[in-house]
């Protein structure tokens, strides 16, 4: 299968993704774990990306394309793969159309999670104190959730129209949301 999986930060879905890569035995890919490890390592990549993450700002497009179009190319990714994190533009939409067409393949469903802001600010607040990562301060996270709201929250709506998008109840118990999204799946 593949899958992509939208969400608000803090909704759940670096865990949720996690849990449907071993469910469904495809790897889980996610943009913004590969653009940390880049940070981490101190890639030419990484340095590229770190002043907008450091921001909350989304990292070019050309950027993230590139990055995405070189990993699912990988021989992981032949039995299908589930992005966590991308596409969060309207061009990245496009992006990723076009590498699948390219690639003579489709995507077989989105699964969008849904959370209420109040619950991921407080979420989100509480991993910053756990993991320590640099985007997760009080101001940054406010403007993340902005960019989503703005650059990303109208994708639902794209492949709503393609008849592609599940929406998914985030809030709850992990195994809980796991479960609906499986639910969801088995509806696609
Ligand atoms: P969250 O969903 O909680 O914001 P991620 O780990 O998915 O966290 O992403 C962290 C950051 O990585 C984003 O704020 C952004 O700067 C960058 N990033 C991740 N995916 C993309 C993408 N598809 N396009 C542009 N930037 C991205």
């Amino acid at each position: 299968m593949r899958l992509v999986l939208l969400g608000p930060p803090g909704a759940g879905k670096g865990t949720q993704a996690k849990e449907l890569s071993a469910r469904l035995g495809i790897p889980a890919i996610s943009t913004g774990d590969i653009f940390r490890a880049n940070v981490g390592q101190g890639t030419p990549l990484g340095l590229q990306a770190k002043t907008y993450m450091d921001a909350g700002e989304y990292v070019p497009d050309a950027v993230t394309n590139a990055m995405v179009k070189d990993r699912i190319a990988q021989p992981d990714c032949t039995g299908g793969f589930l992005l966590d994190g991308y596409p969060r533009t309207l061009a990245q939409v496009a992006e990723l159309d076009a590498m699948l067409a390219e690639r003579g393949e489709r995507l077989d469903a989105v699964l969008e999670l849904t959370a209420d802001t109040d619950e991921v600010v407080q979420r989100l607040l509480g991993r910053a104190a756990v993991e320590g990562r640099a985007d997760d301060t009080e101001d940054v996270i406010r403007r993340r959730l902005e960019v989503y709201a703005e650059q990303t929250a109208p994708l639902a709506r794209v492949y709503a129209d393609r008849g592609l998008l599940r929406r998914v109840d985030g809030m709850g118990a992990v195994a809980e949301v796991t479960s609906r999204l499986v639910g969801a799946l088995h509806s696609a």
